[in-house]
């Protein structure tokens, strides 16, 4: 970066991470996007993200046009839609089970969705909160009759925050502050929705255990549990629950409420290191596209979500074929290639795991019937 631009949580001076620009990215909905995109950090906050550039801003219209289209598709398109319905209603349900137990939430109140999608957590929260209103945002009425369907749904809403006219108790944004690039503000104008007292919950992929965040071109901002605490705190909330992978793995959660009601000094943690983390994700990444370039081909990889389609755009004309378990998935194509079962997927090829080592481990040991060679990728090195 020539011109740095300033970080936007608060302002400090950033510090681009080399090794980033060549990388091929994603977009959030598992389309492989073009490399060129830049990774820093703030020299304040430690918040690692991506510099809101006017060319991020620009990338990121054309990612979301693409959306449009690709909801509009059928295909395999929307048997990934189908699949993360799947996955969000099962999120959805492991959120609303903790918001239960926090004890916190009233026998009525009104609710609002930002980007409420197609409705999975007001369908999961609808039904442990019958007396509750609830009212989902979104930028276009796709969903609108679907979504107005829901037990318990008001309407939805059409259009941006400042059209709304009335207050709620509870406002939900689950995977959208990562993509919004004026985070402080945007939590602002939030809190002059809330009724005094009034709860906000977040949920973001959290950094310090999802690798592959990075590589997603249109998420702004790469949260750790400290940074979006900071972030909360910076915009006069006061949270009260943060989890990092206890309420839905690779994800943080967290309550807010405003205003504030005791002074929270925000502790400013030495072992923060956001730029460790991020530098440690660079390499592993690099690893792990080498492992498959030195591989002898065609290979297959496991999985065709975000890490999956990665790996696949950044190996190219190597990539044979893709190995998943859900039957909605086998039998079509992603990217062009077919999409096997693990009991279908060519023996004696080389299956290219782009998942933490842990994880893909454990996948290996399971299948092992199957006699795939697998390739578990190595663990991270310590910078
Ligand atoms: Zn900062």
């Amino acid at each position: 970066m020539t011109q740095l631009t300033r970080c936007h949580i608060c302002g400090a001076r950033l510090v681009e991470l080399e090794g980033y620009t060549t990388a091929t990215q994603v977009t959030s909905d598992c389309r492989p996007w073009r490399e060129g995109g830049h990774l820093a950090v703030c020299s304040g906050c430690e918040t690692v993200q991506k510099p809101v550039t006017e060319n991020w801003l620009s990338e990121v219209q054309e990612i979301y046009a693409g959306y449009a289209v690709y909801g509009q598709g059928g295909g395999v398109e929307q048997a990934s839609f189908d699949q993360n319905t799947g996955a969000s209603m099962a999120r959805s349900l492991k959120i609303v089970n903790w918001l239960q137990s926090n004890g916190t939430l009233r026998k009525t109140g009104a609710l609002l969705d930002i980007g409420c999608g197609n409705g999975a957590f007001l369908r999961a929260f609808g039904l442990n909160n019958p007396h509750w209103q609830m009212t989902g945002l979104e930028l276009d009425s796709r969903n609108q009759t679907l979504i107005e369907s829901i037990a318990g749904v008001t309407k939805l809403h059409v259009g941006p925050l400042e059209s709304l006219q009335t207050r709620f108790d509870l406002i939900v944004l689950i995977h959208a502050l990562e993509h919004i690039p004026d985070p402080i503000n945007y939590l602002k104008s939030l809190s002059g929705l809330l009724n005094p007292g009034g709860l906000l919950l977040i949920e973001v992929p959290d950094i310090e255990t999802s690798p592959f965040d990075i590589l997603i071109a249109d998420h702004c901002t790469h949260f750790s549990s400290i940074t979006l605490g900071g972030t909360l705190s910076k915009a006069g909330f006061e949270v009260f629950g943060l989890e990092a992978g206890s309420v839905v793995t690779k994800e943080l959660t967290s309550l807010a409420r405003y205003p504030a009601l005791s002074d929270q000094t925000n502790s400013d943690s030495s072992e923060v290191c956001g730029k460790t983390t991020a530098m440690i994700h660079i390499a592993w990444l690099q690893q792990l596209l080498e492992q498959g370039q030195s591989a002898t081909g065609p290979v297959g990889i496991f999985g065709t979500s975000i890490s999956a389609t990665w790996l696949a755009a950044a190996l190219g004309s190597k990539v044979g074929f893709f190995v998943d378990e859900d039957i909605n998935r086998t039998g079509r194509r992603h990217m062009g290639y077919p999409i096997y079962s693990p009991k279908d997927a060519p023996k004696n090829s080389v299956l290219l795991m782009p998942l933490r080592t842990d994880i893909a481990t454990a996948v290996a040991q399971r299948l092992a019937q199957y006699n795939l060679q697998f390739t578990i990728p190595s663990a991270p090195s310590n910078a």
